[in-house]
């Protein structure tokens, strides 16, 4: 998606509105593929006192994997970004700064950077999602382990080392 400002650039007061799509769902999160739906990217360019802003949000429901209980649940997600937009750079790098070409921008790679920089690198269901019990596999958010009550052997094990430092330190 390419964006021609180029006659905004000499008109302060004026803006352009966009909307469209993004198509992510090749992009690979840790061997996932969450984005299956478009992502919606909505925004606008304007001239404010000369200098030309950007701003867009990029939205779309992730379809996800809990990464403590395993479970599938849509996972909603905003991205938002501000730039200026510039014919050519002034003073050195900044990554705020997009610069056009032939007074074009293009919004598409935009977005897409943005979008995916801004993944996150854990999913979980909810904030408090109790996971799934390594014993007996049950999914401790819908039920209770049934495995608890047996003791574990290295638990046992421990208590047995935790017990001889407590008679040690008694006999010193
Ligand atoms: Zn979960
Ligand atoms: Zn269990």
């Amino acid at each position: 998606m390419l964006l021609n400002v180029q006659k905004l650039i000499n008109a302060p007061g004026e803006r352009m509105d966009f909307q469209f799509q993004l198509d992510l769902s090749d992009v690979d999160f840790g061997g996932l593929y969450p984005a299956r739906n478009p992502v919606v990217v909505t925004g606008g360019v304007r001239n404010a006192a000369g200098m030309l802003l950007l701003e867009f949000t990029a939205e779309t429901v992730l379809q996800s994997v809990c990464d403590r209980c395993l479970k599938s649940f849509k996972n909603p997600k905003s991205v938002r970004r501000e730039y200026l937009l510039a014919e050519k750079l002034e003073n050195g790098e900044n990554d705020d700064i997009v610069l056009l070409e032939d007074g074009t921008v293009d919004l598409g790679d935009l977005a897409r950077t943005a979008f995916i920089l801004e993944m996150d690198t854990k999913t979980l269901c909810s904030e408090d999602c109790k996971g799934i019990c390594p014993g007996c596999g049950v999914n401790l958010n819908q039920g209770s382990c049934t495995c608890k009550k047996a003791a574990d052997p290295r638990w046992a094990a421990l208590a047995q080392l935790l017990k001889k430092d407590t008679d040690q330190e008694e006999t010193q």
